[in-house]
């Protein structure tokens, strides 16, 4: 597949292909698709990358296409307009790929990145345990090397699409006796490997999109280790990063939806009600500003910077007053199982509002965002 160079003729190159061919696959789809839904999501994903619109940032010899930065973002506002929804295999295209197209060996880069360009592996990230998650340099997962592998013991919780996933990026305990982010290794474990368990954890929206994972006595060959021995903190801090400037830009056209359908419900209501309106679609020009400022930084190579922080806090919050007000407006149907349009949109509103209650938990809580501008951007002095 070849791109238009210009980026004004790139974007309508892709929208026009994304209004064409969206419409179709939903059109071919058995009854009427629910967004929501993982296999919807997947297909969707799959088809993508069969018409090669995957691997857009990597390099050639590896099947990607060396998109610039600006192109990527415009095909990730484009994709969200037309109204698809994010794929499942997030974590393998957005953090695993970048990170071994960095850190990885030649032979690691052969082997996994053709199944991330086709979809065919699905992968999960497992760092968060019971008593690791904002702390994730207390992680108790261990591997002890034994010839030629490490055998993996422990239990990662919060693992999203991990029922799902052919492969998981660990971070395990490989020294003990090293300070705390020292001691890690960041592991490549194929989750049909015996001793490895998944357990599923049901969300309050009734899905289980997220597992319990435990391993035990997983043996893990030392060539699936990413980097040194002991050096997966840089490599997972690395990992985190590369989603920077694009991760926003979908999450952002969404709540311009979002705004827009709450707008039409608005004829009758308050002054103070149309107030409250209008606060979000100022929290939405604001992270705009933000998401493109993010993107210039990205552009011009500078490192990421804590104003990431920043955004996640005001996206993440404005986003749950959002739902609160759609769920508000929309009153009593927000309970209804009945057939029509309207259900149909008040049932993806509630979704949505259950959903948010993870937003201001995932990838760094609110509180610990805080802690982040607190120090970083103000300058405060670290809490005790
Ligand atoms: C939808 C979803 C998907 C996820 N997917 C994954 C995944 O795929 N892989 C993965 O590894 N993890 C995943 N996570 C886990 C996520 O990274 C953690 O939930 C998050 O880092 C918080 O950790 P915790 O849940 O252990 O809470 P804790 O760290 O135990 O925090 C509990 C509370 O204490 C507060 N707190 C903790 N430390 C401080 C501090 N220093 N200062 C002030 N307040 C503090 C927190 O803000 C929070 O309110 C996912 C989480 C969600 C919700």
């Amino acid at each position: 597949m070849s791109f238009p160079n210009d980026d004004g003729a790139f974007r309508a190159y892709i929208r026009a292909w994304l209004e064409e061919h969206y419409a179709a696959f939903v059109a071919q789809w058995p009854a009427d698709p629910d967004p929501r839904d993982l296999a919807f999501r997947r297909a969707w994903e799959n088809k993508l990358c069969a018409h090669g619109l995957s691997g857009l940032g990597w390099p050639q010899a590896y099947g990607g296409h060396a998109l610039s930065l600006a192109k990527q973002a415009i095909f990730h506002e484009e994709h969200a307009l037309c109204g698809a929804p994010l794929g499942v295999n997030l974590i393998g295209h957005g953090i695993l790929a970048p990170t071994l197209l960095h850190f990885g060996t030649e032979a690691q880069k052969r082997e996994f990145l053709p199944g991330v360009l086709s979809n065919s592996t699905i992968w999960c990230q497992g760092y968060s345990e019971p008593s690791a998650g904002s702390d994730l340099a207390s992680l108790r997962t261990r591997a002890h090397r034994d010839g030629d592998s490490y055998v993996l013991n422990g239990h990662k919780i919060w693992t999203s699409f991990a029922d799902l996933a052919d492969w998981c990026f660990v971070l395990a305990r490989t020294d003990k006796a090293q300070p705390r982010h020292r001691g890690l290794s960041f592991l490549l474990v194929d989750m049909s490997l015996p001793g490895v368990r998944v357990q599923p954890i049901r969300q309050l929206t009734g899905e289980a999109e997220f597992c319990e994972v435990f391993f035990e006595d997983v043996r893990v060959e030392a060539r699936y280790r990413v980097g040194d021995e002991n050096q997966g903190w840089k490599i997972a801090m690395a990992a985190a990063s590369y989603e920077r400037g694009t991760y926003f830009l979908p999450r952002l056209v969404r709540f311009r939806q979002e705004l827009d359908d709450i707008r039409g419900w608005l004829a009758h209501e308050s002054v103070a009600t149309r107030r409250r309106w209008a606060r979000l679609a100022i929290d939405s020009h604001v992270l705009g500003l933000k998401t493109r400022r993010a993107l210039r930084q990205a552009m011009s190579g500078g490192p990421p910077g804590p104003e990431g922080s920043s955004t996640k806090v005001h996206w993440s919050e404005a986003h749950q007053a959002l739902l609160d007000f759609a769920v508000e407006l929309l009153g009593d149907s927000v309970c209804l199982d009945a057939p029509g349009e309207d259900a149909r949109k008040a049932a993806l509103y509630t979704h949505a509002y259950l959903w948010s209650r993870a937003e201001t938990i995932l990838a760094g809580t609110s509180e610990i965002q805080r802690n982040i501008i607190a120090e970083k951007i103000l300058g405060l002095p670290k809490g005790a």
